[in-house]
């Protein structure tokens, strides 16, 4: 049986580059999307993955190695965009849940993509456009599952009710707000636990 090009160890045709603070997950479902594909059913015959929402914070030597191999990505590049050295330090939860929170304005951009630094329980306001940080889809309330959204739906939007997140108001801070103290804590922890140069 000749096998799909996609699993001969060759680099793959379309392989979307990763972007700066992407997240591991969100680079795979670009990666999915670009065969219009779920980022299950494209991800699970290849490596073997049953967990898609975990592989942020434990990626597999064979996930690794299947990324590598296709996408020409060097390992410890693909390593720094999970969330194994933050284990245990801070990663927002909803119970067991692993929530991953959203910047709006962020969304807008015309390739939407999540960041890693948006999966830590410290993180609460972008540094960019100094808006609030959403936990959840303020349409429906639900978790942020983009791998779980219909190819369909842009990366942006919510999976369960197909909110457009880019387009929720930001709550901007006013210059009155403590806006600056935030930051200057937030930042003071990313450079403790190295996202930081100091
Ligand atoms: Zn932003
Ligand atoms: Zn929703």
């Amino acid at each position: 049986m000749t096998r799909p090009p996609f699993l001969s160890g060759t680099i793959w045709p379309l392989h979307p580059r990763p972007l700066p603070d992407e997240l591991l997950s969100s680079w795979m479902a670009r990666i999915a999307r670009a065969y219009f594909a779920r980022p299950h059913s494209f991800w699970h015959p290849l490596a073997g993955i049953s967990q898609f929402r975990a592989l942020d914070e434990k990626i597999s030597p064979r996930l690794l190695d299947v990324l590598h191999r296709g996408t020409g990505i060097q390992p410890g590049q693909i390593r720094a965009m999970t969330l194994g050295s933050f284990a245990g330090f801070g990663l927002l939860r909803n119970g067991n849940h692993p929530v991953i929170a959203f910047c709006p304005e962020c969304l807008k951009d015309p390739v939407p993509f999540y960041r890693r630094t948006w999966c830590l329980e410290f993180v609460t306001v972008c540094a960019i456009h100094h808006a609030d940080l959403q936990e959840s889809c303020p349409a429906c309330g639900a978790l942020i599952r983009f791998e779980q959204a219909g190819i369909n739906l842009s990366m942006a939007a919510c999976h369960n009710c197909g909110c457009d997140l880019a387009a929720v108001a930001a709550s901007a801070h006013q210059p009155s707000d403590p806006l600056a103290a935030v930051l200057l804590h937030q930042n003071y922890l990313a450079r403790q636990i190295g996202l930081l140069q100091p």
